[in-house]
């Protein structure tokens, strides 16, 4: 295993170390001994507790279902996508003991003597999350009504992706609302709703940009998908500037097209009976506050008072 934090070798690497650095000693992270895996500070909080809001309220004449599900899902539904094909070094499975005494005994000798003992776990029925929007398409087998459905996600992702990058965290939240109906609706929900989001993270302060993007599919397989993904312009990012022109910008929400991508693997259909199309707007929750304390500074007090106002901070 590499050693993400002291494996620095281009000027990128330190500018994404320094920035680290300042959100640790400024207390708006708190570093664990794992790369991507940190506490938020109170004043961090406070930001995503007003994006949150902000964004409830940009979104709210969609009249979206409201729904909130755990960071960790069915491993059966985990295993109707292809997931495990496409990332599986971002995948997380979740294991525990569920074996007998003896093994336990074996177990604890081996801990007693310094040796592994994840050996005696299994995996279990759970695995992390690693899009909130997966969870949701595992509920709605069936057919869906006149119009299509909108949904308001937000919870945690886990994505096993350990950085120097205190913008690529390996557990981090995102809220996401989805659309799933026909093709045509699906794809003008994608662009209209693109367009917003872009318009409000502009607002508040940070120099955006939309940008056609892929999705990191894994090994020589994956590249086919990539692009396919570009040629159809079914990810469109929204991106920021964050370290200078040393990165061309760090992706702080996406607007997918997911086509029938999650929607047949779930058996989805429209009103008519066809397999109906998904898109999906997601924002990087930690990453959008990451972008405005890049941008505006690390003490929230002095950010300018109109980006305050809209957050309500
Ligand atoms: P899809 O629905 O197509 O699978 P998605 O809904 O998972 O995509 P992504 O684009 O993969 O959307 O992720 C959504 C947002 O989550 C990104 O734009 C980014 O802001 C944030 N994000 C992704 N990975 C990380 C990470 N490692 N750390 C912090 N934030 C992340
Ligand atoms: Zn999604």
């Amino acid at each position: 295993m590499t050693d993400v934090l002291n494996d620095r070798t281009t000027a990128l690497d330190d500018a994404r170390f320094a920035f680290r650095e300042e959100l640790l000693s400024s207390g708006q992270l708190i570093g664990t001994s794992v790369p991507g895996i940190y506490g938020r500070s109170g004043s961090f909080e406070q930001v995503i507790a007003g994006l949150d809001r902000v964004l409830g309220e940009t979104f709210s004449s969609l009249g979206a279902t409201v729904l909130r599900f755990p960071p960790v899902y069915p491993r059966a539904d985990f295993e109707r996508t292809d997931y495990i094909a496409s990332f599986p070094d971002l995948s997380g499975v979740v294991s525990s003991f569920e074996r007998g005494d003896r093994e336990h005994r074996e177990l604890l000798a081996a801990r007693e003597e310094g040796e592994p003992w994840d050996g005696w776990l299994d995996p279990t029925d759970v695995v992390l999350t690693p899009a909130i929007c997966h969870p949701l398409y595992a509920t709605l087998e069936g057919r869906l009504p006149e119009g299509g459905a909108v949904y308001d996600l937000s919870g945690f992702g886990f994505r096993h992706e350990p950085s120097i990058d205190p913008l690529r965290m390996q557990s981090f939240r995102m809220r996401e609302f989805v659309f799933v109906g026909t093709p045509d609706a699906a794809q003008l929900y994608r662009d209209t709703w693109l367009d917003t989001s872009v318009a409000l993270l502009a607002s508040l302060g940070l120099a955006v940009d939309a940008v056609p993007a892929n999705d990191p599919f894994f090994g020589r397989a994956g590249k086919m998908l990539v692009s396919a993904q570009l040629r159809e312009n079914l990810k469109v990012e929204i991106t920021v500037p964050l370290y200078a022109d040393l990165h061309e910008g760090t992706a702080i929400a996406s607007a997918n097209c997911q086509r029938d991508h999650l929607t047949a693997a779930f058996d989805i259909q429209t009103a008519d009976g066809e397999t109906a199309h998904g898109a999906c707007v997601a924002f990087g929750m930690e990453r959008t506050v990451l972008a405005l304390l890049r941008t505006h500074g690390m003490d929230t007090e002095s950010w300018p008072v109109a980006v305050r106002a809209i957050l309500g901070l």
